[in-house]
């Protein structure tokens, strides 16, 4: 390896030894960045990787809320500004148990380089907090998001920072957040979040956009190898916003998603998953899929199991990070699988994204696949800037036209660099050298 890219990492390593999942993603795009590094000697001089591994900001805050049983709760909120080279910081956020600020910092890593892929002039972030939606009132949603909101606003604008949903943050919150924004603020200021609702200045196709972008990417990746998702057999992991609207396009488009998920298990259904059921129960009922079963004959759920064990000819990964292993990769690998693509982000292990290399299916990363949502929210932010709201066919011609850019970007640095279908590697430079580019042009800040 490159000795500055080696030092570089040790550097990122000792200083952040307990974030795994945020070295996991800066190990993955630094190893990419050797050749550049190579051709490129002010990446060294400038301390680039050093630098670009070092958020510019991060904010932990409490979040203090009251239950339904009049309880005081106590949660803990982030937002991690990571890049700004390119515009405000851009990215979602996230209410999980699981979060913590590893998982903020990888996600909003990984952020900056989607967000160049898109061309936009969009910075990274993300945020989050450890609060838990799951079988919360309405009300405690609201109250939740209020406390939140008091605390983060300080930190938001919309040429500063603008945050939008992800895991556990849809409409519904970012309605209530935008109204607490409203109302600390006294400014009807719509481009400072995105995935709003329509009526409150939202874009049409913001919902569809993660999914349906990854679909594109998919059709743009398979016609490299004169296939298309037509008559194929697909499996999607999870069954929230992202993966809805994911199996939602792969069936227009003539494929057949068979397999969905939850976190407690896999509905197997060989004659096609009905989506109307699925979103009844996610989307309306916020309930659990294994229902399924019930309002649909010779469908089965497998309680524990994943969407990878059935067969299929295309995978899409649209639930979280590391949920496909390499076990897992394996079992597609032997069914005969030929093409993965990430609707989430950094799902599939390093060890699983090496065997897809090895046995050459093609493998798609989330972080040019997965972006046509963070574009959408641009194309929202556009709209709102300019008092516009554009019809939902001018903003689906756009995504689609921002994906085959991104596959065309991701497709030409890897044949530049003799790493043909090598789309990790694409995205990872393809993404880089825009934000390496501003770095220098501002000098050292
Ligand atoms: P949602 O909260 O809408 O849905 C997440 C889904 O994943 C739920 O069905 C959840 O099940 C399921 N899930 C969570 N953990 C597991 C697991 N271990 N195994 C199986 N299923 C699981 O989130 P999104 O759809 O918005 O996000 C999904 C992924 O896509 C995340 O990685 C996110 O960062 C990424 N992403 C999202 C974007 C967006 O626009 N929303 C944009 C770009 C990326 P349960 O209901 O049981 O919790």
């Amino acid at each position: 390896m490159n000795e500055y890219l080696s030092q570089a990492l040790q550097t990122v390593t000792e200083r952040n030894a307990s974030q795994s999942l945020f070295l996991q993603a800066v190990t993955e795009v630094f190893e990419s960045l050797e050749p550049i590094l190579a051709e490129t000697p002010d990446i060294e001089a400038y301390s680039i990787l050093e630098r670009i591994a070092e958020p510019e900001r991060q904010i932990m805050f409490r979040v203090s809320w009251v239950d339904d049983r009049g309880r005081v709760q106590v949660n803990r909120g982030y937002r991690v500004g990571f890049s700004s080279v390119l515009g405000p910081y851009k990215g979602g956020m996230r209410f999980h148990p699981t979060v913590r600020l590893d998982v903020i910092k990888f996600l909003a890593f990984e952020q900056i380089f989607k967000n160049s892929l898109t061309g936009l002039g969009i910075g990274g972030g993300k945020g989050g907090s450890d609060f838990n939606p799951r079988g919360k009132s309405d009300g405690e949603i609201m109250r939740f998001c209020q406390a939140f909101m008091s605390e983060l606003y300080h930190f938001l604008g919309e040429s500063t920072d603008v945050p939008a949903g992800d895991i556990g943050v849809g409409a519904r919150e970012i309605g209530y957040l935008f109204g607490q924004y409203k109302r600390l603020t006294k400014r009807f200021a719509q481009g400072v979040l995105t995935g709003k609702q329509v009526g409150l200045g939202g874009s049409l196709v913001r919902k569809e956009a993660t999914g349906f972008g990854a679909v594109y990417f998919a059709s743009e990746m398979l016609a490299t190898r004169n296939e298309s998702l037509k008559g194929k057999t697909c499996v999607v992991s999870g069954s929230g916003n992202v993966a809805i609207y994911c199996a939602r396009k792969i069936q227009e488009l003539g494929g057949t998603v068979v397999a969905m998920s939850d976190s407690e298990g896999s509905i197997h259904d060989p004659n096609g998953v009905d989506l109307d059921i699925v979103a009844a129960i996610k989307e309306v009922e916020r309930s659990r899929i294994s229902q399924y079963p019930q309002r649909r004959p010779g469908s089965q759920f497998f309680h524990g199991d994943k969407v990878w064990k059935f067969r299929c000819d295309v995978a899409f990964p649209c639930a979280t990070q590391n949920e496909l292993e390499l076990e897992d990769a394996q079992q597609l690998v032997d069914n005969d699988c030929m093409a993965v693509i990430e609707g989430a982000n950094m799902p599939s292990t390093p060890k699983a994204i090496a065997l897809f290399r090895e046995k050459d299916l093609l493998f798609a990363p989330g972080k040019a696949a997965n972006a046509g949502g963070v574009a959408v929210s641009a194309l929202e932010m556009q709209q709102n800037a300019s008092l516009q709201h554009w019809t939902f066919k001018k903003v689906d011609q756009r995504l689609q036209t921002i994906m085959a850019d991104i596959h065309r970007e991701c497709v030409f640095y890897s044949k530049k660099y003799h790493r043909p279908d090598d789309y990790v590697f694409g995205a990872n430079v393809g993404g880089f050298i825009k934000v390496a580019g501003g770095m220098q042009a501002y000098g050292v800040i």
